[in-house]
């Protein structure tokens, strides 16, 4: 048996359209695209990366891109300051701060000062304590492309057992409570979980958000099951050709032997993450002009 391919670029492309659309709707409302800043603190690299990948998603969607970059050595203050002008900036529809940022700068200060109708990443405490009472909120990027996947092949989840591997607060928190807004019924596992392999064999759905490569080996899932891999880890190619390549938490090539369907690493969940930050993007623009959330 080989699992179904869950191809992420597809579904992403698709809501990128979509909320384009959503964008040009915007836009001819209320005379101005929506607009999305980003803060990039510092020179890491692969944050690089991503804010030029983020930026330009954005203008391919027809909305205003902000960028914003501030030296390694800036002060929590300037960082803050920062934050401040674009919460009162009207062009400004959502803020999204690349973590990680440097040691100096306190990170959830700096999330915690952005204004929680602007904050397009949904990191803020607000946000956070709206998606676990059930309330509308900005979900975090990640887990709610995860969450789109799931619903695109299962439709209704009720009932289902999900189990999420990983507690964090960008992925793993927000995921189970979204699963359980689904009517899942959710175990949420960790480095402290004892016989990991009996829980993650209990899963119709299992979300993998670990960080750690080909954690999960086939042999643990239940036949069947549907996989959400959300790790990304680069490793030494294992063909010894001295090259470096990314995996997932899950060991893909014994998983897609046993599971009902997989997403691959890469093009899997990660396209799903900048086409829901843009989603999130348009969500805030209209909420915040009183248009009610149409993306
Ligand atoms: P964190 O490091 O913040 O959290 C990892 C979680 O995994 C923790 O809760 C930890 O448990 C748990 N864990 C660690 N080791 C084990 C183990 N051996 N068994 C069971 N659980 C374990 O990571 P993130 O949530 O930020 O990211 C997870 C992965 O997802 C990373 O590979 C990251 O690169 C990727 N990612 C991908 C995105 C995408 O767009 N595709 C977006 C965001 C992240 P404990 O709490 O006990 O320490």
């Amino acid at each position: 048996m080989s699992a179904d391919l869950i191809d992420g670029k597809a579904h992403a492309a698709a809501l990128r359209a979509q909320v384009a659309a959503a964008g040009a709707r915007f836009n001819a409302e209320r005379g101005r695209p929506a607009g999305l800043a980003v803060v990039l603190v510092g020179e890491d690299a692969a944050s690089r990366v991503y804010v030029a990948s983020k930026a330009r998603a954005t203008l391919e969607a027809g909305m205003q891109s902000f960028t914003h970059r501030l030296p390694a050595g800036a002060t929590q203050e300037e960082v803050l300051e920062l934050v401040v002008r674009l919460n009162a900036d009207e062009a400004v529809d959502g803020i999204l701060v690349q973590l990680p940022l440097p040691p100096q700068i306190d990170e959830t200060a700096v999330i915690c000062a952005i204004d929680p109708d602007k904050d397009v990443d949904g990191f803020h405490v607000n946000n956070a304590g709206r998606l676990a009472v059930g309330q509308d909120g900005l979900v975090p990027c990640t887990p709610l492309g995860c969450l789109m996947l799931l619903r695109a092949r299962h439709g209704s989840l009720a009932g289902l057992r999900a189990v999420v591997v990983g507690r964090s607060n960008i992925v793993g928190k927000p995921m189970a409570r979204l699963l359980l807004a689904q009517d899942c019924t959710v175990t949420m596992a960790h480095s402290r979980t004892r016989d990991l392999q009996a829980v993650v064999r209990e899963a119709d759905i299992l979300v993998a958000a670990i960080g750690r490569p080909l954690a999960i080996p086939g042999a643990w899932i239940k036949p069947g099951a549907t996989v959400i891999d959300v790790g990304i880890n680069r490793i030494e190619d294992p063909a010894g050709s001295g090259k470096t390549r990314l995996v997932g938490d899950i060991d893909f090539d014994s998983a897609v032997q046993v599971a009902g369907a997989i997403t691959p690493v890469p093009g899997g969940v990660g396209p799903m993450t900048i086409a829901v930050l843009l989603r999130n993007t348009v969500v805030a623009a209209r909420r915040r002009a009183g248009l009610g959330a149409d993306a």
